[in-house]
């Protein structure tokens, strides 16, 4: 068969053609689909967003490393105090992020908090550091918000400007937000919560009670949970509390 031979059954069987190309055509899109769709749910429920059996929420407080008594001082206080109640390591994973005080870092910027992270496909529950009464449940997704871009002139003394452009609706910082008061001025704040937390103001509850899951509501990459202490509202590195055993203890593999 010639180069005019192929060319002339091609043209011949033309109709052919089409409807294979058509059939084709509709097979390979609706695979892409098939394929959009799983890798679609495995990032939800990466991300803590998918619907996952609650069967997944292990109640075994086992895990769960019980704690009697801490020091610590405020980031910017000298005075230590002392701890001596009973408290939990609030959920499981490793520690992504620490306490950053350098506000010139490039990455990041003033964190006095702790970013743990489960990387399990699964929810991950979030526990009351210690027993306390709900302080404030917050929803900060959504919040109306003006973008603003910054232009820096090097010849005009490095003078920065501000361009406002359209209000629009960003995800703010904590997301789902729970404060508990605990005794001795002690507070803890937990952010990014998969869901609106079940909880209500003047609540109490207990060292260990589950009062959220972790996910990536508000400014958050990933499925994490922001965990802070306070001290009469100045803040304190939670490393004093849960720096006696390895954190891979949190981290199940
Ligand atoms: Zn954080």
């Amino acid at each position: 068969m010639n180069l005019a031979q192929v060319a002339y059954a091609a043209y011949e069987n033309r109709d052919k053609i089409k409807r294979f190309l058509k059939w084709l055509a509709i097979l390979v899109l609706s695979g892409a689909f098939i394929l959009y769709l799983i890798f679609a749910t495995i990032i939800a429920v990466l991300q803590g967003n998918g619907k996952v059996a609650d069967s997944s929420i292990n109640p075994n407080l086992a895990q769960f490393v019980e704690f009697q008594s801490f020091s610590y001082r405020t980031i910017y206080g000298e005075t230590w105090y002392d701890f001596k109640h009973p408290y939990f390591f609030p959920t499981l994973g490793a520690l992504t992020q620490g306490v950053i005080l350098d506000s010139s870092a490039k990455v990041g910027r003033l964190h006095i908090a702790w970013d743990i992270a489960d990387h399990q496909p699964r929810q991950t529950e979030v526990r009351a550091f210690a027993d306390g009464v709900v302080e404030a449940v917050n929803n900060n997704m959504l919040i109306k918000t003006t973008r603003r871009w910054k232009f820096c002139d090097d010849n005009d003394y490095g003078i920065c400007w501000y361009a406002v452009k359209e209000t629009t609706d960003v995800q703010y910082a904590c997301g789902y937000e729970v404060i508990i008061a605990h005794t001795d001025s002690l507070k803890s704040q937990y952010c990014h919560l998969a869901s609106e937390p079940p909880l209500k103001v003047g609540q109490k509850v207990d060292a260990g009670q589950i009062i959220g899951i972790q996910g990536s509501t508000g400014w958050a990459t990933g499925k994490h949970l922001h965990f802070a202490l306070w001290r009469d509202n100045q803040p304190i590195d939670p490393s004093y509390a849960f720096l006696q055993t390895s954190l891979s203890d949190w981290e199940d593999k």
